[in-house]
Parts: structure tokens; C-alpha cells; sequence
């Protein structure tokens, strides 16, 4: 367990939440809770007066759809701490708060020389969020190197703790998006247990970090050389939010069973496929959105990005339907045109 701290539980009232979001949408919630320790998830847990009050867990917000005011209690996770945990079976398993920040633990943990999670260098959003869709990039997902979590129920106060099959991990998927538990503020993740290798092997075969270490002339890879390449090539592709407000990737990639994927190849022999391991196959939604058309097109304040088509960007002022309306003009012309569905990744926060 992380050192637990016992500060007084802060409560706002009418609370600002465009800071927390990275779209930059604007909304205001009712009541804000910053969570900084289990115990002040615990004692909210079990606040009498705010029963029944509609809730909703918030990490980084960098996964969100704000679409107006928010008549109920946000939860910020701001829980704090990073630690080894243990040495087991080949693995070192490491602990981080909830409210960490996902790329400054991930450098962290290779400035111990605890290599493993180098891949997910500079995704936006908290420890606490990133077990909730499983995220995941150039090769690896966080499932690979995850070996369990805490939460804490916040209708009975009760803290659970769930191992990797109790997360039902999916492609970006896990069983607080199935159940519904984060959306609905049932459950508050307040930490997070990883399990590292201790005989490294880097993950490359991702086309676009391969190249960005051969342009570098590196043939055998450290940990940090692969951190280094993830990070240049985001940083080329992506936008950063604090620049250019987004969500990151705004659409799941579709994957379609093997049938579809012939007749659509058969049609659009350039539409990139990846073969999946249960014989469906994983579309690129960035190249079905730009065969659409939608590149670099924008539909009022609310855009795709020029360079990375499944980023939605905010160009500014634009509020969550704005939003909701670019997503919708963009399902539709890609459903038109290649019978493939768009489900967005983030998730929206709707007015009461
Ligand atoms: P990319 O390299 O241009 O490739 C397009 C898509 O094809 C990716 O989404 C990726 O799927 C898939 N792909 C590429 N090479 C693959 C391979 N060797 N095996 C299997 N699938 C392959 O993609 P990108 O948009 O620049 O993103 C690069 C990575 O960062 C991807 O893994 C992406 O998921 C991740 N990313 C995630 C977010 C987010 O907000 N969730 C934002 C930006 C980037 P996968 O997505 O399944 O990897």
C-alpha cells in the first residue's frame, strides 16, 4: 500500500471544470471533491448528505466530452505516491496513486532503471484512468504489464482490490467500462499495481518507432531510446492540448470479422488491416476519417487535426455539442462511404 494521507476532504461548490478537461469544454459541476487519499474516498463513501447524489470519477480528463453543467459530484483522483513493491516471478511490481501523472510515472520508472512501460510514454491522463479503458500504443497495452488495482466502492465505502482477469481487459475495454462503474462514480480507482519484466526486451514493431530509431542509428535500443523515439513521434503527429485542446484519439479502430475485411480490402486495396489473434481484423479509423475526407476539416469551432486525422481538435470557444456534432458528421459520411461504425473513445458527461 502507498503511504495513505489524512488531510481534510476538499469540497467546492459550483466548481469550474474546464481546467480539467483537455478539449477545454466548458461546464461547471455542482460540487467538486479533490481526492487525495483513499480515506477521503472512503469518507465521502460514507457522508450521509451526499447520498443519491449523481457522481462521476474525473483522472486527468484528457478522455472526456463535457456536454454542459454537471448537476452532481465530480471526484477529482489526485491521490499521490510511487513505489517498488515487490520482486516476483521475473517481474518487479511497482505502485503509483491514482492521481500520478501517466507520463511522469512512466519516465520515472525508467530513471529507476525499471524498464516495461517505455511504449506509453507521453500518454495524457492520470495512473487512476488508464486501467479504466486500458490504454494502450505502438504495440503495447497496459494489460501486458498490469498486475492489479485498488478501488474503492463508493456506495459501501468498501476498498476492492482486482487482479487482471477481475478487469476484463479488452481493447480499450475493462470492466469499468462494461459495468459502467466510473461513469456512473460507482467505483474510485485509488491505485494502481504494475508488473515489470526484469529481462527487458523492446517492443519496435510498430513501423513508426522502428523508423524514428533507424533515422537516430540506433540498432539495439535502451529503454530510454525507445521512450525517446515514442516521444519525438508524438510529438510530431499529435497535438499537445495545452497548445491545441484535444482528446487524443476520438475514435476506437473498428475491427470487423474477416468477411468484411475482404470485401472492403477488395474495394480499398490501400485501407490499412491488421490481422487480430481470435481471426477478426482491426481497421485504422485515421484512414477510413481521412478517405472521408474529413482531414484537416472542421465543422464549426471543432475540427480533425491536419496531421492525425482521429484527433478532434478545438479550435476555440467550442462547447460539448459542437463536439457531438463533428462526431456525428463524421460517423455518417464514414458509414456511408465504407459500412464501417465509429465508436468514440471518450466518454461524455451529459447534463443531468
Ligand atoms: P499509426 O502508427 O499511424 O497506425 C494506424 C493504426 O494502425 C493504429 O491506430 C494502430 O492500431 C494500427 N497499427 C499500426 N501498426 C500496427 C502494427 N504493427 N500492428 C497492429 N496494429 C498496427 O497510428 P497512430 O495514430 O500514429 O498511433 C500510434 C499509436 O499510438 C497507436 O498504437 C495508437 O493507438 C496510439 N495512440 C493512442 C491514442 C489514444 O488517445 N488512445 C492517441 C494517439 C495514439 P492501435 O491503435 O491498435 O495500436
Amino acid at each position: 500500500m502507498l503511504p495513505a494521507s489524512s488531510t481534510p476532504l476538499m469540497l467546492r461548490h459550483d466548481a469550474d471544470l474546464t481546467p480539467f478537461n483537455t478539449l477545454a469544454l466548458p461546464a461547471r459541476a455542482r460540487m467538486l471533491a479533490h481526492i487525495r487519499s483513499a480515506d477521503d474516498a472512503r469518507r465521502l463513501a460514507g457522508d450521509a448528505a451526499l447520498r443519491g447524489e449523481r457522481r462521476f470519477v474525473l483522472g486527468g480528463g484528457s478522455n472526456l466530452v463535457l456536454d454542459g453543467d454537471f448537476d452532481g459530484l465530480v471526484l477529482k483522483a489526485e491521490i499521490a505516491g510511487r513505489a517498488l513493491v515487490a520482486e516476483e516471478d521475473g517481474y518487479r511490481v511497482v505502485a503509483a496513486g491514482a492521481g500520478e501523472i501517466w507520463h511522469d510515472f512512466v519516465q520515472w520508472t525508467l530513471t529507476q532503471g525499471w524498464p516495461g512501460l517505455e511504449n506509453l510514454s507521453l500518454i495524457p491522463g492520470t495512473v487512476g484512468a488508464a486501467p479504466i479503458q486500458n490504454i494502450g500504443a505502438y504495440g503495447l497495452e497496459l494489460a501486458e504489464r498490469f498486475h492489479s488495482l485498488t478501488a474503492i466502492d463508493l456506495g459501501s465505502g468498501e476498498t476492492k482490490t482486482l487482479d487482471l482477469a477481475a478487469c476484463r481487459f479488452g481493447y480499450r475495454d475493462s470492466v469499468f467500462k462494461q459495468e459502467g462503474w466510473h461513469r456512473d462514480g460507482r467505483m474510485l480507482v485509488s491505485e494502481v499495481r504494475f508488473r515489470l519484466p526484469l529481462r527487458w526486451q523492446p517492443n519496435t514493431r510498430y513501423a513508426d518507432v522502428a523508423g524514428e530509431l533507424a533515422a537516430r542509428g540506433i540498432a539495439e535500443p535502451t529503454p530510454r531510446a525507445v521512450a525517446d523515439a515514442v516521444i519525438a513521434v508524438r510529438q510530431r503527429k499529435l497535438p499537445d492540448p495545452a497548445v491545441l485542446p484535444n482528446a487524443g484519439s476520438f475514435f476506437q479502430n473498428p475491427v470487423v470479422d474477416a468477411a468484411t475485411a475482404a470485401s472492403l480490402a477488395a474495394a480499398h486495396p490501400a485501407l490499412p488491416r491488421y490481422a487480430q489473434a481470435d481471426g477478426r481484423v482491426k481497421l485504422a479509423a485515421g484512414w477510413l476519417i481521412e478517405a472521408a475526407g474529413w482531414k484537416g476539416r472542421s465543422l464549426g469551432p471543432v475540427g480533425m487535426y491536419e496531421k492525425q486525422a482521429l484527433v478532434l481538435v478545438n479550435r476555440g470557444a467550442a462547447r460539448g455539442g459542437d463536439v457531438r456534432a463533428l462526431a456525428a458528421a463524421v460517423q455518417a459520411d464514414v458509414a456511408a462511404r465504407f459500412g464501417v461504425t465509429l465508436v468514440p473513445e471518450p466518454i461524455y458527461l451529459c447534463v443531468a
